[in-house]
């Protein structure tokens, strides 16, 4: 079942997006050699709740944290911890905040310092997929021209997209139908129409597409091959002749550009 949302709610999923834009810039100022995954949670967790927002994955399903955050060959769902950050490392950020009853749902990736070539490559092949696909997140198309604007440009740079997890719908709940998969045909799925939220996600390998559950925490999936993997998210709405762009890099990149 797909719900529709009404203007009023994407008005709503779009104020609580500004929240989520906000406490990723807050995490991002705070990406550096020596610092702990778990102090970037405490910082998000802190912005959110200080600005009228609750995190929505705290809880979900018992994760126990505000961030998703997966260093290097950790492709999504790692649990902030002790960890220390260091020089060269691939970070991913993931967060949502549920705000007046409705969920928004981001992802950033970034590097620890200086990037290696491998890993600049990968960030801005996973981001530029993104942009893509929400190219094609219009009325009228389907799902599947979302998942093959992802596959066939990560392809096209030699890297693979994951097969496990995928893009969803959200709202009243953080994972509401349709899924949006990363690969796919174009054509195939369903119909795109206006009024629906959808998460776009693209998780990228470096290497092989292969991933597996880290045995220990039971929530980290990782790259088989262990080579980085990377994550790019935006909640957008389907319009007729566009997508709409809910969430927001752009107080993250403000944080990025002033950082040079
Ligand atoms: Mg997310
Ligand atoms: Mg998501």
């Amino acid at each position: 079942m797909i719900f529709y949302k009404s203007e009023e709610e994407i008005a709503l999923i779009k104020e609580g997006a500004v929240i989520l834009g906000k406490a990723h810039a807050e995490v991002c100022k705070n990406i550096k050699a020596g610092v702990t995954t778990k102090f970037l949670d405490s910082i998000a967790y802190e912005f959110i709740c200080d600005h009228g927002g609750q995190p929505s994955f705290k809880g979900y399903n018992g994760f126990p944290a505000t961030l998703c955050i997966s260093l290097n060959d950790a492709v999504v769902h790692g649990i902030p911890n002790d960890q220390v950050l260091k020089d060269g490392d691939l970070v991913s950020v993931d967060c949502g905040v549920y705000y007046q009853g409705l969920h928004s749902d981001s992802a950033y990736s970034y590097s620890v310092g200086t990037p290696s070539v491998e890993v600049k490559k990968l960030l801005e092949v996973t981001k530029k997929s993104l942009e893509l696909a929400i190219k094609e997140a219009k009325q009228g198309n389907r799902i599947g021209d979302i998942s093959y604007a992802v596959q066939s440009y990560v392809e096209k740079h030699n890297m693979s997209v994951v097969r496990e997890l995928c893009g969803h719908g959200l709202g009243k709940d953080l994972h509401e139908s349709p899924e949006v998969p990363n690969f796919g045909r174009k054509g195939s799925g369903p119909k795109l129409l206006s009024g629906l939220v959808i998460a776009i996600e693209p998780m990228v390998n470096f290497g092989k597409k292969e991933v597996y559950l880290d045995k220990d925490d039971h929530w980290t999936f990782r790259t088989k091959d262990k080579k980085p993997s990377a994550h790019f998210e935006h909640t957008i709405v389907i319009r007729k002749d566009n997508a709409e762009v809910l969430t927001t890099f752009e107080y993250i990149e403000e944080v990025l550009n002033k950082n040079g």
